[in-house]
């Protein structure tokens, strides 16, 4: 494992002529995270891992004030992976000016997350796209756990003609099936035995929807979960995100979802088909 802070540094210490596989993260690793590397490295030569807390894809200042940073237990976790080569920038390596590019998401950044994070989805593109831009990876790996911004990756990709295979890996769970999320480690006992029940209610849609294509989570299943305690809903929809984006192939339906738990926001989402 080797650490840089600087793009540059970092290009001359990996072999061009490697396949390349490349993992961006805001850090805070967990095994969700780490299964993402595993896989990466599965398929590539060299993989680099970037550790970065993106400005620009925070609508909520309070927000990127308190994600969880944790550099050096993150390099604990990476340090006995062979081929990794860890980047975890300052602002200024990766942006003269932190401000997202605006790109054309068609309805992908209006819907769901984008309606209640604005320009989120602008800023997770421009970041990604600069990485992209800097490492030129053969194949860049993102989980379903945050399954929007895999189609919006895909869409950007497409709609830019950028050369790389967008990977999708599936959603790594805790024993109670809460997706594992960096975020989950702000909750208090009491608030994380609620968020394992998420799992279950996106279950109970799956079943319903199983024996009759809803297109709708039945109202008493959204009353039923907006009235866990602590708990607060913000959306939980069945979409097919395949109808916002002309740039992606028929995705299925899914059912997505958003609450707050006491302080801290989850968000997962979970096949139909
Ligand atoms: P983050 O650090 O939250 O920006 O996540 C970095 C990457 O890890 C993104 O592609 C996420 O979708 C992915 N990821 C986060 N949590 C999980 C999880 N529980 N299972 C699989 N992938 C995940």
């Amino acid at each position: 494992m080797r650490v840089f802070s600087s793009h540059k540094e970092l290009l001359k210490s990996v072999d061009s002529n490697k396949q390349v596989g490349l993992v961006p993260t805001m850090g805070s690793l967990h095994k969700g995270h780490l299964s993402l590397v595993e896989r990466a490295l599965s398929e590539n030569e060299k993989v680099i891992v970037t550790i970065y807390v993106n400005p620009t894809q925070f609508n909520d200042i309070s927000d990127l004030k308190k994600y969880p940073r944790n550099l050096e237990s993150d390099l604990d976790k990476l340090r006995d992976y062979k081929n990794i080569f860890i980047y975890s920038p300052t602002d200024e390596d990766l942006y003269e000016e932190v401000v997202s590019k605006n790109y054309d998401l068609e309805n992908l950044d209006k819907i769901l997350e984008g309606k209640y994070r604005p320009g989120h989805f602008n800023g997770v593109a421009t970041i990604v796209e600069k990485l992209f831009d800097i490492f030129n990876p053969n194949n860049a790996y993102f989980g379903e756990k945050d399954f929007q911004q895999l189609s919006v990756i895909k869409t950007m990709v497409k709609k830019l003609s950028i050369s790389v295979n967008i990977i999708s890996c599936e959603t790594i769970r805790e024993a109670d099936g809460l997706a594992m999320s960096s975020r989950n480690k702000h909750m208090t006992s009491e608030e994380r035995l609620i968020a394992g029940k998420i799992n279950k209610f996106m279950i109970k849609v799956k079943e319903i929807y199983k024996n009759k294509k809803i297109d709708k989570v039945p109202i008493s299943i959204i009353d039923e979960l907006d009235s866990l305690k602590n708990c607060k809903l913000e959306y939980f929809e069945i979409e097919n995100l395949s109808k916002h984006s002309s740039s992606l192939t028929d995705e299925g339906d899914r059912i997505f979802i958003a609450c707050w738990i006491g302080k801290t926001r989850i968000i997962d989402n979970l096949a139909l088909r």
